[in-house]
Protein backbone atom coordinates (compact mmCIF):
# COMPACT_ATOMS: atom_id res chain seq x y z
CA UNK A 1 0.00 0.00 0.00
CA UNK A 2 1.24 3.46 -0.71
CA UNK A 3 1.75 5.78 1.35
CA UNK A 4 -0.31 9.17 1.63
CA UNK A 5 2.01 12.19 1.47
CA UNK A 6 -0.65 14.58 3.20
CA UNK A 7 -0.03 12.31 6.47
CA UNK A 8 3.06 14.08 6.93
CA UNK A 9 3.15 17.58 8.28
CA UNK A 10 6.11 19.89 6.74
CA UNK A 11 8.69 19.01 9.64
CA UNK A 12 8.56 15.45 9.11
CA UNK A 13 8.38 15.97 5.35
CA UNK A 14 11.35 18.06 5.45
CA UNK A 15 13.01 15.86 7.60
CA UNK A 16 11.87 12.57 5.33
CA UNK A 17 13.78 14.17 2.31
CA UNK A 18 16.31 14.80 3.99
CA UNK A 19 16.99 11.14 5.71
CA UNK A 20 16.31 9.35 2.09
CA UNK A 21 19.78 11.79 0.59
CA UNK A 22 16.74 14.58 -1.27
CA UNK A 23 17.21 17.99 -0.79
CA UNK A 24 14.87 19.16 1.91
CA UNK A 25 13.69 22.48 0.56
CA UNK A 26 12.06 19.35 -1.58
CA UNK A 27 9.58 19.01 0.71
CA UNK A 28 8.42 22.29 0.68
CA UNK A 29 8.05 22.27 -2.73
CA UNK A 30 6.21 18.88 -2.71
CA UNK A 31 3.79 19.87 -0.20
CA UNK A 32 2.97 22.93 -2.00
CA UNK A 33 1.69 20.77 -4.58
CA UNK A 34 -0.04 18.67 -2.28
CA UNK A 35 -1.83 21.45 -1.24
CA UNK A 36 -2.88 22.17 -4.63
CA UNK A 37 -4.89 19.20 -4.88
CA UNK A 38 -2.37 17.74 -7.46
CA UNK A 39 -3.71 14.10 -8.65
CA UNK A 40 -0.39 12.90 -10.04
CA UNK A 41 3.58 13.97 -9.12
CA UNK A 42 4.09 14.14 -13.01
CA UNK A 43 2.08 17.76 -12.20
CA UNK A 44 5.35 18.92 -9.99
CA UNK A 45 7.10 20.32 -12.74
CA UNK A 46 9.49 21.97 -9.95
CA UNK A 47 10.97 19.12 -9.10
CA UNK A 48 13.12 16.26 -11.32
CA UNK A 49 11.67 13.60 -13.16
CA UNK A 50 14.13 10.91 -11.21
CA UNK A 51 12.40 12.58 -8.02
CA UNK A 52 8.83 12.41 -9.22
CA UNK A 53 9.44 8.85 -10.31
CA UNK A 54 10.47 7.74 -6.60
CA UNK A 55 7.40 9.77 -5.59
CA UNK A 56 4.64 7.54 -7.82
CA UNK A 57 6.29 4.29 -7.13
CA UNK A 58 5.87 4.49 -3.53
CA UNK A 59 3.33 7.59 -2.47
CA UNK A 60 0.03 9.13 -3.16
CA UNK A 61 -0.73 12.89 -3.06
CA UNK A 62 -3.41 12.53 -1.05
CA UNK A 63 -5.93 13.83 -3.51
CA UNK A 64 -8.99 11.81 -3.65
CA UNK A 65 -10.88 9.90 -5.94
CA UNK A 66 -14.97 10.87 -7.09
CA UNK A 67 -16.93 8.15 -7.00
CA UNK A 68 -20.08 10.09 -6.86
CA UNK A 69 -21.11 13.94 -6.76
CA UNK A 70 -24.63 14.62 -5.94
CA UNK A 71 -25.72 18.48 -6.71
CA UNK A 72 -28.28 20.53 -5.05
CA UNK A 73 -30.50 23.40 -6.08
CA UNK A 74 -29.37 25.44 -4.02
CA UNK A 75 -25.68 24.91 -4.61
CA UNK A 76 -25.02 22.17 -1.98
CA UNK A 77 -22.70 19.17 -3.52
CA UNK A 78 -22.05 15.69 -1.70
CA UNK A 79 -19.04 14.12 -2.15
CA UNK A 80 -18.80 10.63 -2.00
CA UNK A 81 -14.91 9.59 -1.94
CA UNK A 82 -13.48 6.40 -2.97
CA UNK A 83 -10.37 5.48 -0.59
CA UNK A 84 -8.95 2.73 -2.83
CA UNK A 85 -8.99 0.08 -0.17
CA UNK A 86 -12.61 -0.71 -1.10
CA UNK A 87 -14.06 1.91 1.57
CA UNK A 88 -15.84 5.44 0.92
CA UNK A 89 -16.29 8.66 2.79
CA UNK A 90 -18.80 11.64 2.71
CA UNK A 91 -18.17 15.33 2.38
CA UNK A 92 -20.43 18.04 2.15
CA UNK A 93 -19.95 21.31 0.60
CA UNK A 94 -21.93 24.19 1.79
CA UNK A 95 -22.10 27.86 -0.02
CA UNK A 96 -22.64 31.10 2.56
CA UNK A 97 -22.41 34.59 2.28
CA UNK A 98 -19.58 34.31 3.88
CA UNK A 99 -17.95 31.96 1.66
CA UNK A 100 -17.73 28.21 1.19
CA UNK A 101 -17.84 25.57 4.47
CA UNK A 102 -17.46 22.10 4.11
CA UNK A 103 -18.29 19.23 6.56
CA UNK A 104 -16.10 16.23 6.72
CA UNK A 105 -16.01 12.88 7.62
CA UNK A 106 -12.82 11.96 10.26
CA UNK A 107 -13.48 7.53 10.47
CA UNK A 108 -14.80 4.89 7.89
CA UNK A 109 -18.35 4.27 10.28
CA UNK A 110 -18.81 5.10 13.63
CA UNK A 111 -19.28 2.97 16.71
CA UNK A 112 -21.32 4.76 18.69
CA UNK A 113 -24.57 3.86 17.84
CA UNK A 114 -27.13 6.65 17.79
CA UNK A 115 -30.54 5.62 17.08
CA UNK A 116 -31.25 8.47 14.76
CA UNK A 117 -28.21 8.40 12.71
CA UNK A 118 -27.71 6.17 9.45
CA UNK A 119 -23.77 6.17 9.64
CA UNK A 120 -23.84 3.78 12.64
CA UNK A 121 -25.74 1.11 11.16
CA UNK A 122 -23.46 1.02 8.57
CA UNK A 123 -21.05 -0.53 11.14
CA UNK A 124 -17.23 1.43 12.29
CA UNK A 125 -14.39 0.19 9.77
CA UNK A 126 -11.59 2.45 10.72
CA UNK A 127 -10.41 5.73 11.39
CA UNK A 128 -9.38 8.22 8.87
CA UNK A 129 -5.70 9.34 8.47
CA UNK A 130 -4.91 13.24 8.84
CA UNK A 131 -4.40 12.86 5.31
CA UNK A 132 -7.79 11.76 4.33
CA UNK A 133 -9.35 14.28 6.34
CA UNK A 134 -6.86 16.91 4.33
CA UNK A 135 -7.99 15.22 1.06
CA UNK A 136 -11.72 15.67 1.46
CA UNK A 137 -10.86 19.86 1.48
CA UNK A 138 -8.16 19.90 -1.13
CA UNK A 139 -10.24 17.61 -3.36
CA UNK A 140 -13.38 19.41 -3.37
CA UNK A 141 -11.66 22.74 -3.46
CA UNK A 142 -9.73 21.32 -6.56
CA UNK A 143 -12.91 19.99 -8.27
CA UNK A 144 -14.94 23.44 -7.93
CA UNK A 145 -12.52 25.90 -8.02
CA UNK A 146 -12.43 27.15 -4.96
CA UNK A 147 -11.02 28.13 -1.48
CA UNK A 148 -12.94 26.54 1.26
CA UNK A 149 -12.79 28.70 4.58
CA UNK A 150 -14.78 26.90 7.20
CA UNK A 151 -14.56 23.43 8.04
CA UNK A 152 -16.84 21.17 10.75
CA UNK A 153 -16.14 17.66 11.83
CA UNK A 154 -19.47 16.84 11.79
CA UNK A 155 -19.80 13.94 9.01
CA UNK A 156 -19.44 10.21 9.46
CA UNK A 157 -17.39 9.27 12.48
CA UNK A 158 -16.98 10.90 16.46
CA UNK A 159 -13.75 12.92 16.17
CA UNK A 160 -12.87 12.13 19.85
CA UNK A 161 -12.42 8.02 18.82
CA UNK A 162 -9.76 9.24 16.25
CA UNK A 163 -8.28 11.78 18.65
CA UNK A 164 -4.59 12.57 17.49
CA UNK A 165 -6.11 12.27 13.83
CA UNK A 166 -8.68 14.91 14.71
CA UNK A 167 -6.18 17.29 16.91
CA UNK A 168 -3.18 16.50 13.25
CA UNK A 169 -6.24 17.68 10.98
CA UNK A 170 -6.49 20.84 12.68
CA UNK A 171 -2.81 21.86 12.89
CA UNK A 172 -2.48 21.34 9.35
CA UNK A 173 -5.75 22.87 8.76
CA UNK A 174 -4.72 25.90 10.36
CA UNK A 175 -1.14 26.20 9.05
CA UNK A 176 -0.33 28.92 6.89
CA UNK A 177 1.25 26.50 4.50
CA UNK A 178 -1.22 24.30 4.72
CA UNK A 179 -4.50 24.64 4.37
CA UNK A 180 -4.56 27.98 6.03
CA UNK A 181 -7.85 28.06 7.59
CA UNK A 182 -8.17 29.77 11.09
CA UNK A 183 -9.14 27.73 14.02
CA UNK A 184 -11.90 30.54 14.93
CA UNK A 185 -13.21 29.29 11.44
CA UNK A 186 -12.66 25.07 12.38
CA UNK A 187 -15.52 22.90 14.09
CA UNK A 188 -15.69 20.45 15.74
CA UNK A 189 -18.84 18.42 17.08
CA UNK A 190 -18.59 15.27 19.81
CA UNK A 191 -21.56 13.12 21.11
CA UNK A 192 -20.20 13.77 24.44
CA UNK A 193 -17.08 12.01 25.18
CA UNK A 194 -16.14 13.88 28.28
CA UNK A 195 -11.90 12.68 28.03
CA UNK A 196 -11.68 13.74 24.83
CA UNK A 197 -13.63 17.16 25.68
CA UNK A 198 -10.75 17.64 28.43
CA UNK A 199 -7.86 16.67 26.30
CA UNK A 200 -8.86 19.21 23.45
CA UNK A 201 -8.87 22.13 26.03
CA UNK A 202 -5.12 21.53 26.87
CA UNK A 203 -4.44 21.47 22.79
CA UNK A 204 -5.67 25.45 23.67
CA UNK A 205 -6.87 25.66 20.15
CA UNK A 206 -9.65 28.36 19.76
CA UNK A 207 -11.41 26.29 17.55
CA UNK A 208 -15.47 26.10 17.73
CA UNK A 209 -16.34 22.88 20.04
CA UNK A 210 -20.07 21.49 19.35
CA UNK A 211 -22.03 19.26 21.67
CA UNK A 212 -24.61 17.15 19.45
CA UNK A 213 -26.98 16.92 22.69
CA UNK A 214 -30.74 15.91 21.69
CA UNK A 215 -32.56 15.33 24.72
CA UNK A 216 -31.56 17.73 28.19
CA UNK A 217 -33.09 14.05 30.14
CA UNK A 218 -30.53 11.31 30.88
CA UNK A 219 -32.88 8.47 30.94
CA UNK A 220 -34.20 9.45 27.26
CA UNK A 221 -30.19 10.74 25.99
CA UNK A 222 -29.24 7.09 26.85
CA UNK A 223 -32.26 5.68 24.69
CA UNK A 224 -31.08 7.89 21.64
CA UNK A 225 -27.38 8.01 21.86
CA UNK A 226 -25.79 4.95 24.22
CA UNK A 227 -22.84 7.07 25.08
CA UNK A 228 -25.09 9.07 27.49
CA UNK A 229 -24.63 5.51 29.35
CA UNK A 230 -20.59 6.33 29.78
CA UNK A 231 -21.06 9.85 30.06
CA UNK A 232 -24.39 11.74 31.60
CA UNK A 233 -25.52 14.81 30.55
CA UNK A 234 -23.68 16.74 34.09
CA UNK A 235 -20.56 14.90 33.10
CA UNK A 236 -20.68 16.35 29.87
CA UNK A 237 -21.25 19.94 31.00
CA UNK A 238 -19.28 19.63 33.68
CA UNK A 239 -16.23 19.32 30.83
CA UNK A 240 -17.49 21.87 28.49
CA UNK A 241 -17.65 24.33 31.81
CA UNK A 242 -13.93 23.02 32.48
CA UNK A 243 -13.25 23.86 28.22
CA UNK A 244 -15.29 27.06 28.72
CA UNK A 245 -12.74 28.36 31.69
CA UNK A 246 -9.96 26.72 29.84
CA UNK A 247 -10.07 30.12 27.77
CA UNK A 248 -11.86 27.86 24.94
CA UNK A 249 -15.03 29.83 22.69
CA UNK A 250 -18.30 29.67 22.81
CA UNK A 251 -20.08 26.30 22.94
CA UNK A 252 -22.58 24.91 20.50
CA UNK A 253 -25.14 22.62 21.00
CA UNK A 254 -26.76 20.59 18.41
CA UNK A 255 -30.31 19.62 19.08
CA UNK A 256 -32.06 17.65 16.46
CA UNK A 257 -35.61 18.54 16.62
CA UNK A 258 -37.42 14.94 16.47
CA UNK A 259 -41.30 15.09 16.16
CA UNK A 260 -43.17 13.39 19.26
CA UNK A 261 -39.72 12.72 20.68
CA UNK A 262 -37.60 15.50 22.42
CA UNK A 263 -39.91 18.79 20.93
CA UNK A 264 -42.39 20.55 23.34
CA UNK A 265 -42.22 22.75 26.07
CA UNK A 266 -40.74 20.36 28.76
CA UNK A 267 -37.46 19.65 26.85
CA UNK A 268 -37.10 23.40 25.76
CA UNK A 269 -37.62 24.66 29.24
CA UNK A 270 -35.31 21.75 30.71
CA UNK A 271 -32.51 22.37 28.10
CA UNK A 272 -32.64 26.00 28.67
CA UNK A 273 -32.11 25.58 32.50
CA UNK A 274 -29.13 23.11 31.21
CA UNK A 275 -27.57 25.29 28.99
CA UNK A 276 -27.92 28.92 30.65
CA UNK A 277 -24.56 29.20 32.94
CA UNK A 278 -22.43 28.42 29.80
CA UNK A 279 -21.56 30.90 27.25
CA UNK A 280 -22.94 29.10 24.55
CA UNK A 281 -25.94 28.78 21.86
CA UNK A 282 -28.27 26.14 20.72
CA UNK A 283 -28.49 24.93 16.90
CA UNK A 284 -31.36 23.55 16.23
CA UNK A 285 -31.15 20.95 13.33
CA UNK A 286 -34.63 20.07 11.23
CA UNK A 287 -34.12 16.27 11.64
CA UNK A 288 -33.43 14.24 8.40
CA UNK A 289 -36.17 11.13 7.78
CA UNK A 290 -33.89 8.17 7.99
CA UNK A 291 -35.63 5.08 6.17
CA UNK A 292 -35.56 2.30 8.84
CA UNK A 293 -36.48 4.15 12.14
CA UNK A 294 -39.42 5.66 13.36
CA UNK A 295 -37.47 9.22 13.67
CA UNK A 296 -39.19 12.25 11.75
CA UNK A 297 -38.99 15.89 11.48
CA UNK A 298 -40.40 18.02 14.16
CA UNK A 299 -43.16 20.18 12.43
CA UNK A 300 -42.60 24.50 12.12
CA UNK A 301 -44.84 25.70 14.21
CA UNK A 302 -43.56 22.82 17.16
CA UNK A 303 -39.73 24.18 16.32
CA UNK A 304 -40.82 27.91 16.52
CA UNK A 305 -42.43 27.68 19.83
CA UNK A 306 -39.68 25.39 20.74
CA UNK A 307 -37.38 28.42 19.98
CA UNK A 308 -39.56 31.29 21.46
CA UNK A 309 -39.13 28.84 24.85
CA UNK A 310 -35.76 29.12 25.01
CA UNK A 311 -35.20 32.75 23.80
CA UNK A 312 -37.62 33.41 26.60
CA UNK A 313 -35.36 31.83 28.95
CA UNK A 314 -32.36 33.77 27.81
CA UNK A 315 -30.78 31.01 25.77
CA UNK A 316 -29.36 32.17 22.34
CA UNK A 317 -31.16 30.29 19.81
CA UNK A 318 -30.72 29.52 16.04
CA UNK A 319 -32.13 26.79 13.65
CA UNK A 320 -29.79 25.55 10.96
CA UNK A 321 -31.03 26.37 7.29
CA UNK A 322 -32.19 23.40 5.34
CA UNK A 323 -29.44 23.44 2.35
CA UNK A 324 -29.39 20.46 0.21
CA UNK A 325 -32.86 19.46 0.57
CA UNK A 326 -33.41 17.61 -2.70
CA UNK A 327 -30.31 15.48 -1.99
CA UNK A 328 -31.12 15.30 1.83
CA UNK A 329 -30.16 11.37 2.35
CA UNK A 330 -29.16 11.56 5.58
CA UNK A 331 -25.46 11.31 6.90
CA UNK A 332 -23.70 7.61 5.99
CA UNK A 333 -26.73 6.85 3.58
CA UNK A 334 -24.56 7.66 0.43
CA UNK A 335 -21.70 6.04 1.92
CA UNK A 336 -23.95 2.63 2.58
CA UNK A 337 -25.49 2.29 -1.05
CA UNK A 338 -21.84 2.87 -2.33
CA UNK A 339 -20.62 -0.09 -0.67
CA UNK A 340 -23.76 -2.46 -1.10
CA UNK A 341 -23.78 -1.49 -4.76
CA UNK A 342 -19.81 -2.79 -4.50
CA UNK A 343 -20.54 -5.91 -2.44
CA UNK A 344 -18.88 -4.62 0.78
CA UNK A 345 -20.78 -6.12 3.70
CA UNK A 346 -19.22 -3.33 5.68
S1 LIG B 1 -24.53 10.90 15.20
FE1 LIG B 1 -22.28 11.08 15.07
S2 LIG B 1 -21.56 10.03 16.94
FE2 LIG B 1 -23.68 9.38 16.64
S3 LIG B 1 -23.54 7.46 15.45
FE3 LIG B 1 -23.79 9.16 13.98
S4 LIG B 1 -21.71 9.72 13.37
FE4 LIG B 1 -21.56 8.53 15.27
Amino acid sequence: MKKNLLDFSAHELNLFMKEHGVAAFRGTQIRKWLYQGVDSFDEMTDISKDLRAWLSEYFTTGALKIKRLLKSSDGTCKFLFDLGDGNYIESVLMKYSYGYSACISSQIGCKMGCKFCASTGAGFVRNLTIGEMIGQIITMNKHRGIRIGHVVIMGVGEPMDNYDNVVGFLREAQAPDGLGISFRHLALSTCGVVPGIRKLSEEKMPITLAISLHSPFDDERSELMPVNNAYPIEKVMDACREYQADGGRRITFEYAMIKGINDDKEHARALANLVKDLQCHVNLIPMNDVPGTPFKKSDSVTVEVFTRTLERMGVEVTTRRELGKDISAACGQLRRSATEESGNAN
